[in-house]
């Protein structure tokens, strides 16, 4: 039994106060802003979140300087250095040190000024590269990391650990989700840096818009992943937080996958790039399947909405409107 009385699997009912003030670590990513989204949906009143340029979560004084002042009672912490297969592989040491140093300044100062209620993004690739699936929460740390996102995949299986510290050593109800590959508006559409998905809508606009006959894609087509549209993982989180309190992480996902061959045909379809497609496999693969087994969190009554279809055509839209308007972050 724990603060709110959890049932066995971690199930509570404990709703967040409107008035709360929640503090939303990442706001302006894809993740955090689609979470501060669903608060302002969900009629929250009081959603903090200073922009990097403000507050550089990697400045640990500045971290706890910002905390003193503004004493948020609630954390979502969804700031973190992200990026795909190519960003992770040639910047370990930055994937690694700065997402660190981010956790530990916003879960220490949060510590330190009591913070009731928090939780703590990591991400589907903390598990091991070759693992029974759909993979379960157990899974973790039972085999070898994909050495494409090794670095990232430590600093956030720290952070899961230091939440788990944190709930022992001082009782606090804290929490831990691992969403799957995400996707929606406010992504990163770097050519290079990028996830799959937001390169292969970048990729596929700039070949219709030129007329180019065909495109060249990474890797062979062939791996497995499953896509979760933001603003699902954003009421994720908040049911999460209104509904489970208990140590293990919960996986966040669709339960569906499907090939990055077949996601290409589908981003094809929606940019409406009729020429050929092509697959360089001299660029990784990285892990061959990634599907959550997302039973805990159905159990704990939630379940996505956004289709794939329909969550790429809007993404899309979202890409053009944000082209033609010069507000890209890429
Ligand atoms: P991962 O899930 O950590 O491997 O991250 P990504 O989203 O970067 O890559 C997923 C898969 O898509 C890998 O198999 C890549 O090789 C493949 N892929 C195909 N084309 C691209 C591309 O243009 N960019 C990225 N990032 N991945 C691509």
């Amino acid at each position: 039994m724990n603060a709110f009385g959890a049932a066995s699997d971690g199930r509570v009912r404990c709703p967040l106060d409107r008035s709360t003030r929640v503090f939303v670590a990442g706001g302006r990513g894809l993740a955090g802003s689609a979470v501060w989204r669903q608060l302002a949906r969900e009629g929250f009143t009081d959603v903090v979140g200073p922009g990097s340029e403000e507050l550089d979560l990697r400045e640990r004084r500045a971290v706890l300087d910002w905390f003193a002042a503004t004493r948020p009672d609630v954390v979502v912490l969804a700031a973190a250095r992200v990026g795909g297969i190519k960003a992770n592989a040639t910047q370990p040491a930055q994937f690694l040190s700065d997402n660190l140093r981010i956790q530990v300044n916003v879960l220490d100062a949060a510590m330190e000024h009591g913070v009731e209620r928090l939780l703590f993004l990591g991400s589907s690739c903390i598990y091991p590269k070759f693992t029974e699936q759909p993979i379960r929460e157990e899974a973790l740390l039972t085999g070898r990391f994909e050495p494409t996102n090794d670095a990232y995949a430590i600093a956030k299986i720290a952070g899961i650990l230091q939440v788990q510290a944190v709930r022992r050593q001082h009782g606090l109800p804290w929490i831990s989700a691992m969403p799957t590959n995400l996707y929606g508006p406010g992504d990163n559409f770097h050519p290079e840096y990028s996830h799959v998905l937001p390169s292969l809508i970048r990729r596929f606009h700039e070949a219709k818009e030129s007329g180019a006959p065909r495109v060249v894609n990474w890797g062979s087509g062939t791996p497995r992943r499953e896509f979760l549209h933001a603003d699902d993982l954003a009421g994720a989180c908040l049911h999460l937080l209104e509904h489970y309190d208990a140590d293990g992480p919960v996986n966040v996902g669709t339960g569906t996958d499907l090939t990055i061959r077949e996601l290409a045909e589908l981003v094809a379809d929606a940019v409406g790039y009729r020429g050929s497609v092509q697959w360089d496999t001299k660029q990784p693969d990285g892990t061959p399947r990634k599907l959550l087994d997302v039973s805990r969190l159905t159990a704990l009554g939630w379940a996505p909405r956004i289709g794939l279809r329909e969550g790429i055509a809007q993404t899309y839209a979202w890409y053009v409107e944000n082209l033609e308007s010069g507000t890209l972050r890429h």
